[in-house]
């Protein structure tokens, strides 16, 4: 891990405008023009370098994007695309056919297990989902036919976290590909260089931070990026989820200032997550020593960028949950809404919206309870005042006592 920083990776990077504007032209076509027919049939082989073809394969502002994240994951390649799933559906599918197995983490975004669960199936894929904190469970579930193994850095709703250089072993042992999606650590975790295949993320969320478009991206080996954009048979050049070059442009404007953010959403989301621990709120969140995976997280983690943005709070039940959220919305605490990566903070309860894909059985073995609220902690500028804010709703609606706060 010495020596690699991702953020200056970034910023190490040097684009011009075709006038020597400070940002990179946005490239506004659809189609491209070759000076010989030659050119052309050698772009469709994938003979030529720095020729473009059609936007859905490439354009060069997606190519901006896709060498930037590229150097902050420290991958040979990477290809945007327009949504998370437009980045990890195409991938999944151009590591598996019919017959092939998935072994994947049980706690996954939601739209990614319904994928694994209810769609793949049809194709003849089939996934195991397994307990990824326990790599004998994950060891014991691979088959003659598994062809990949799949985990959050850290996972949504629950917050576990995967030893993701322990995968990689296992991995490796078995002749898998080790597939990481981090988008709720960004610049936190760097998957690659702990040993996955292949890392990615929803941009939606922290790398664009503004909530204003969905977009996604896969980092991984040249060959694999190659593999993807295939004109004869790539995933992502023929299931076209393509990212718009205008969009791929703000995206980049959006990522420069990442680090920046990462530091204040981690700084904030301790901060909180310490005092109502203190309160005595059943409180998840990594940077936390109660948390199970704590110790290990601590190694994964390029400290200056802290442990995340994400924090569960465990209010009972689902009816204080939602009480809690409409209050500290009328409060102009946050929004209820799904999502995560705002400079506003973000709650939902899981079990009623971004994981209600999960069956109620499975919600309970995975421990994801009623009375859950996850939160996407904002850039706040003053953390004491919204910590005050928060804790008078939460006393007005008696889920802390004032004598528990009293102690404090
Ligand atoms: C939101 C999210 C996705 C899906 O991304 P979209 O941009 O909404 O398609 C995938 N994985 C995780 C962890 C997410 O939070």
């Amino acid at each position: 891990m010495k020596n690699f920083n991702p953020a200056d990776n970034i910023q190490d990077l040097q684009y011009f405008g075709e006038f020597g504007g400070v940002n990179p032209s946005i490239s506004d076509s659809s189609t491209y023009t070759f000076l010989s027919a030659k050119t052309m049939f050698d772009t469709f082989e994938g003979n030529m370098e720095g020729c473009y073809l059609y936007s859905r394969h490439s354009s060069p502002s997606n190519l901006y994007l896709d060498k930037a994240l590229a150097a902050m994951e420290g991958t040979e390649s990477a290809n945007v695309s327009a949504s998370g799933m437009g980045a990890i559906t195409p991938t999944l599918l151009q590591l598996c056919g019919t017959g092939d197995h998935i072994v994947s983490s049980r706690t996954i975004y939601g739209g990614t297990y319904a994928f694994l669960k209810n769609f793949t199936p049809r194709l003849g894929i089939k996934t195991s989902f397994v307990d990824i904190t326990k790599l004998d469970v994950v060891e014991a579930a691979i088959t003659p036919d598994t062809k990949v193994l799949y985990c959050e850095t850290v996972s949504n709703p629950l917050l576990e976290v995967a030893d993701i250089e322990g995968l990689a072993k296992i991995a490796k042992r078995h002749n898998l590909t080790l597939v990481v999606d981090n988008t709720f650590s960004p610049l936190s975790v760097s998957p690659a260089r702990l040993g996955a295949d292949i890392v990615i993320h929803s941009l939606t969320k922290y790398i664009n931070g503004s909530s204003d478009t969905v977009g996604g991206v896969t980092c991984a080996s040249q060959e694999f990026i190659d593999s993807l954009k295939n004109v004869n048979s790539g995933a992502s050049m023929l299931l076209g989820p393509t990212m718009d070059s205008l969009r791929s442009a703000s995206v980049m404007k959006n990522l420069r200032t990442l680090h920046i953010r990462m530091k204040q959403h981690s700084h904030n989301a301790m901060y909180l997550a310490q005092r109502f621990e203190k309160d005595g709120l059943k409180t998840v969140y990594p940077g936390l020593e109660s948390h199970p995976s704590h110790k290990i997280y601590k190694t994964m983690i390029n400290p200056e960028y802290g442990f995340g943005g994400m924090m569960t709070l465990d209010v009972g039940t689902l009816a204080k949950a939602n009480e809690l959220m409409e209050l500290m919305q009328a409060k102009n605490l946050g929004y209820l809404a799904v999502s995560l990566g705002f400079y506003k903070t973000l709650f939902s309860a899981p079990g009623t919206s971004t994981s209600s894909e999960i069956p109620m059985e499975e919600q309970i073995e995975m421990g994801l309870t009623d009375g859950l609220i996850r939160f996407s902690i904002g850039l706040d500028n003053d953390i004491e005042r919204t910590y005050q804010m928060m804790k008078a709703c939460m006393m007005e609606l008696e889920i802390l006592k004032s004598e528990s706060i009293l102690m404090v």
